[in-house]
């Protein structure tokens, strides 16, 4: 190989010398790999190389271009290209230190370019060139251009090297082609753990979590040799089935083996006993780690929050903020969505607040996740905020939104977006039309409702669920056409359940349809045994309509069958923590106060107008008993707990396990207008604004 001469690519006349050399030493690749940090550096050995014609030893120039192209990081390889373009004959070795240099530049195109330059010039192949190649084409997800190669070293009779066989299996495992890549493995003659680790990450990139745990079983059957990046990838796999056997053989042997100073093993060990609804057993072996980073962190608070241990993730989270480290977008979605589940406001706008300051990249995934927050915690101009300022979206982010807004009492405002969404070409799904079906109910437009149903089917080729029957007898019923909602269950081709039968019953509470409310609650029982709720409401029908001996009778009925009432429970968010308050509960330790408290806002309001409806309390007890037993309502307990411990003008939330009564629904109407606050109610099915005395429900729920 010769050496053109002497174009040095870049000025070396300029500044003083900054590495002097003395004496070239026999092995350039020592002076190269201590003194180049910079181009300048390079600059100057690589003047002294030329003047010296030291530069025409191929050995020399093979390590100059390697110092070029990979040793000296966080520069453009252009200089490396250059040097490259003055070799008038490069040789193998060239070749392959470019074809890394481009491809640790992550300009993959180039490199496999650089690839066919060689085949084209004849230098002869060796297995470094493919493996060179081949990570290319893996990183670039080409999988033509990998196919390709794999043709050249069949052809060229590096079928049987195990180097490029790894190189191959790592292509198409990437590729999304674990099929093949399997093939090559099951042809391998002899396989390192380089081999088995490539099958594995291949398995862990499509998803193949069965096929991971099969492989490992297979690896322990042949006695193949094992390190720790297998077990990782293994514990991932038997994470994701559940495979908790596997799990804990491996839990042993890294214990056996004193391999628990690895921080990724552990890690990958916790999640997967989180995963396998060992929660404890994962935070167990979380605590005896003696360093944590983010992963191990993250790993355990979603672990809590997908065993719906929502507030045990939360607290693990205060602590991982006073151990000082900083949360990643792992742990922002799973905080989040804990805090959408508690509805913990503070906590999960602290995650927005910090989104913003790092001004960490909104991801769908994580710009999704402060949706889904913001919708379940009723802040719909968060919700709106963050949905427009999210630089890519799909359908699910689309359908949050939609969702969002048509439980929160938007009905119109979710249309709107819904008609965006189709201008642009963003094909909804059947979450979609639950979303939109229900905002036609919540705005009351039946006929709206009536077409988007038909159109799912017709346009969109969705086949309607239980769940979109169900919608629909709720536009209906809502609307007051409680015989059409009969009519439509009746009419339904698939077997209405009971859910459906409750949505009607709803209704006929509402509009005071005593007939079909008792045929209503014939078919719940029929169909599974019913909730105390379900007695309750038609019970509630019957004294709304004057017939207190039937209401009566059917609540005793529900005691006989031995059905408890399930206990109101509403929690509320003051300064970062949930109170959860009963029925006449005395658990809090300032009960006192907050009766006290409860009493005084009763006959605020009293005065204000609002009569106690105690048509739905308890009906064996007398109207004075009946009007303190719903005064102490959970929800308003935790009302009154809100307005003694937040400023005036906050908005005060509160979720509620039940639906909201009847007296509450009036009462927390005549607090909002006489504190003149606002007050956001989720309950069991929906969002209730309170705002001046009115609520965004309008009335039926
Ligand atoms: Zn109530
Ligand atoms: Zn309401």
């Amino acid at each position: 190989m010769a050496v053109s001469l002497p174009i040095a690519p870049a000025k070396i006349t300029t500044t003083k010398p900054i590495i002097i050399i003395t004496e070239f030493p026999t092995n350039p690749k020592t002076l190269l790999l201590q003194k180049c940090k910079t181009i300048k550096d390079l600059n100057q050995i690589h003047a002294h190389l030329i003047k010296t014609r030291i530069l025409n030893d191929p050995l020399v120039a093979e390590n100059f271009l390697e110092s070029a192209a990979i040793i000296i990081r966080n520069q453009p390889i252009d200089y490396a290209i250059s040097v490259f373009g003055n070799l008038t004959d490069p040789n193998t070795s060239a070749y392959n230190v470019i074809i890394r240099g481009l491809t640790l530049k992550k300009m993959y195109q180039e490199a496999i370019l650089m690839f066919k330059k060689m085949m084209e010039n004849n230098v002869e192949v060796d297995e470094f060139t493919f493996s060179g190649v081949l990570k290319a084409c893996s990183r670039l997800k080409g999988l033509e251009e990998g196919k390709q190669v794999h043709g050249k070293v069949m052809k060229l009779g590096f079928g049987s090297c195990g180097f490029v066989e790894n190189s191959l299996i790592n292509m198409y495992g990437n590729c999304g082609q674990v099929g093949v890549a399997r093939k090559v493995f099951d042809e391998m003659s002899d396989r390192d753990v380089y081999a088995w680790n490539a099958l594995f990450a291949g398995y862990t990139k499509s998803g193949c979590w069965k096929e991971a745990v099969d492989l490992f079983w297979y690896m322990l059957e042949v006695g193949a040799r094992f390190d720790e990046v297998t077990l990782v990838s293994v514990l991932t796999a038997c994470g994701r089935v559940g495979c908790l056997e596997l799990g804990e053989w491996i839990g042993k042997y890294v214990e056996e083996n004193g391999l628990n100073g690895n921080i990724t093993l552990v890690t990958a060990l916790v999640d997967m006993y989180a995963k396998c609804g060992h929660v404890d057993t994962a935070r167990s072996l979380f605590d005896r780690m003696l360093r944590k980073d983010v992963v191990a962190w993250s790993a355990m608070i979603s672990g809590y929050n997908q065993a719906n241990r929502c507030k045990e993730a939360l607290s693990l989270f205060h602590d991982m903020q006073k151990a000082d480290v900083e949360p990643n977008e792992v742990t922002m979605v799973s905080v989040l969505s804990s805090c959408a589940e508690l509805g913990a406001l503070a906590t999960g706008k602290w995650v927005h607040f910090y989104i913003k300051k790092k001004k960490l990249p909104l991801t769908v995934t994580l710009g999704t996740a402060l949706l889904v927050f913001y919708a379940k915690c009723g802040s719909i101009e968060n919700l709106v905020e963050v949905f427009e300022k999210m630089p890519s979206k799909n359908v699910l982010s689309w359908t949050v939104l939609i969702q969002g807004l048509a439980s929160n009492g938007q009905g119109k405002t979710a249309l709107k977006y819904f008609d965006l969404m189709l201008a642009k070409h963003i094909k909804p799904n059947d979450v979609t039309f639950i979303g939109v079906l229900c905002a036609c109910s919540h705005a009351g437009l039946v006929d709206k409702g009536r077409a988007l149903f038909v159109s799912m089917t017709r346009d969109f080729n969705i086949e309607p669920r239980i769940e979109h029957y169900g919608c629909m007898v709720d536009i209906l019923g809502r609307a007051g056409l409680i015989e059409d909602a009969y009519q439509f269950i009746q009419n339904m081709p698939i077997k209405p359940n009971a859910v459906i039968w409750r949505t009607l019953l709803a209704s006929c509470k509402v509009h005071k349809n005593v007939r079909i409310g008792e045929e209503s609650l014939k078919y719940i029982t029929s169909l599974e045994p019913a909730h105390s709720g379900d007695y309750l409401l038609l019970s509630g029908l019957y004294a709304s309509v004057g017939r207190l001996k039937d209401a009566v009778r059917v609540r005793s009925e529900m005691k006989e069958k031995g059905i408890k009432k399930t206990p109101g429970c509403s929690s509320i968010e003051v300064n970062g923590l949930i109170h959860e308050f009963f029925s006449e509960d005395n658990a809090h330790p300032e009960s006192n106060e907050i009766y006290a408290a409860t009493e005084k806002m009763m006959q605020k309001i009293k005065m204000a107008g609002y009569v106690p409806n105690i048509s739905e309390a308890r009906l064996e007890a007398e109207d004075y008993d009946k009007e303190i037993s719903i005064s102490h309502h959970s929800e308003k307990l935790a009302i009154a707990f809100g307005l003694i411990k937040t400023l005036d003008g906050t908005p005060i939330r509160i979720s509620k396990n039940l639906r909201v009564c009847t007296d509450c629904h009036d009462a927390t109407k005549m607090i909002s207008k006489v504190y003149n606050r606002e007050f956001i109610v989720r309950d069991r099915t929906r969002f209730h604004h309170f705002k001046d005395g009115s609520c965004s429900c309008n009335d039926y729920w």
